[in-house]
């Protein structure tokens, strides 16, 4: 068996994420050991429970410490506090990243205090699931998804080589962007689903009284998908629209005059309107799927059974 491309891999944030990081670096043999390391000292033991690490440090210094690559994959709100106590501790030459699902903030808050002659280079994965915890985490989370990069003006072309050939290795597909188009294209295909399913699924759940339960007993008419979104975890989420506030009202205005075009339809009965933009979008979704995003299955392939 060839060398792993990296000797030591330290993942800081053991949840679904760093979790399924270190499954799929395990399978495709990327490190010669994975160390990781959680805030939450319950987290770090059911790390060594599940065993993904090769070893769980107590603390940040130990964790990153000769890394020669590290990857903060814990919420956003909490990079800059990680990336202030890892600092001092990262090994000249290192690649420093991170799987937020906001870019710009990431750069914002991680970018001043990368020491010299380490390599920042921010990423985000598109893939995941409503799960989180360590336990949530398994090696094919990454396979045929894409992960973005969205390295700095200026940033080592050859370091940039070797996280975009990691991720590759994960199983994804690889883009590079500017994080500010990252910011506004992620607004809009994951942003926005996720607000306007906390929203409908809130107010569904306000209307219960009115409705008598019955919203719960009939949601396999379109609610319940809202649900699965809505059940996303609420720390992560909450960090995503802290740091992601211009792109998502911008798309939010754009989203609301659409609205207001489809309210008008239904109110005057212009079921030109309701037809043209009903086939519009089912296209949509027929080329997600022949773009492996997504499978042709019939109720994306759920086998649910009373
Ligand atoms: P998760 O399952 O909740 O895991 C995050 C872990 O980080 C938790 O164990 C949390 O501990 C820990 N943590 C919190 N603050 C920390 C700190 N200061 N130092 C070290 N660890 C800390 O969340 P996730 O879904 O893996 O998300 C992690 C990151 O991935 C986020 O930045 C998110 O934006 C990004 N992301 C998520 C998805 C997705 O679909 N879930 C997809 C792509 C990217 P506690 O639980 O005790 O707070």
């Amino acid at each position: 068996m060839s060398a792993p491309p990296f000797n030591k891999i330290a993942i800081i944030g053991l949840g679904l994420i760093g979790s399924s990081i270190a499954h799929a670096a395990r399978r495709e043999n990327l490190a010669g050991r994975i160390v990781g390391y959680d805030a939450s000292a319950d987290v770090r033991g059911r790390a060594r429970t599940i065993g993904f690490a090769h070893l769980v440090a107590d603390d940040i210094a130990a964790c990153v410490e000769d890394a020669d690559l590290v990857i903060l994959c814990a919420p956003v709100g909490a990079y800059k506090s990680i990336a202030a106590a890892a600092a001092p501790h990262l090994k000249p030459g290192a690649i420093l990243s991170d799987v937020g699902s906001v870019k710009g903030a990431v750069i914002r808050d991680v970018g001043p205090l990368v020491p010299p002659g380490v390599h920042f280079i921010p990423a985000h994965p598109i893939a995941g699931t409503e799960f989180s915890g360590p336990e949530a985490g398994f090696a094919t989370l990454f396979d045929g998804r894409w992960a973005i990069l969205t390295p700095l003006p200026g940033a080592d072309a050859e370091a940039v080589g070797r996280l975009k050939a990691f991720w590759q290795g994960l199983g994804s597909q690889v883009d590079v962007m500017d994080a500010a188009h990252h910011d506004l294209v992620l607004a809009i295909t994951s942003h926005l689903p996720h607000l306007i399913a906390y929203n409908i699924v809130g107010t569904a759940h306000d209307l219960e009284a009115v409705t008598e339960g019955e919203v719960i007993k009939y949601s396999a008419s379109g609610f319940r998908d809202f649900t699965r979104i809505a059940a996303s975890d609420p720390t992560m989420w909450r960090d995503v629209f802290l740091n992601n506030r211009e792109a998502v009202l911008e798309v939010l205005g754009r989203f609301n005059e659409d609205l207001s075009i489809l309210q008008r339809a239904v109110r005057e009965g212009d079921g030109q309107t309701l037809f043209d933009t009903f086939s519009r979008t089912r296209a949509i979704r027929r080329a997600i799927i022949e773009m492996g995003q997504e499978t042709p299955a019939p109720n994306f392939g759920r086998d649910f059974k009373k």
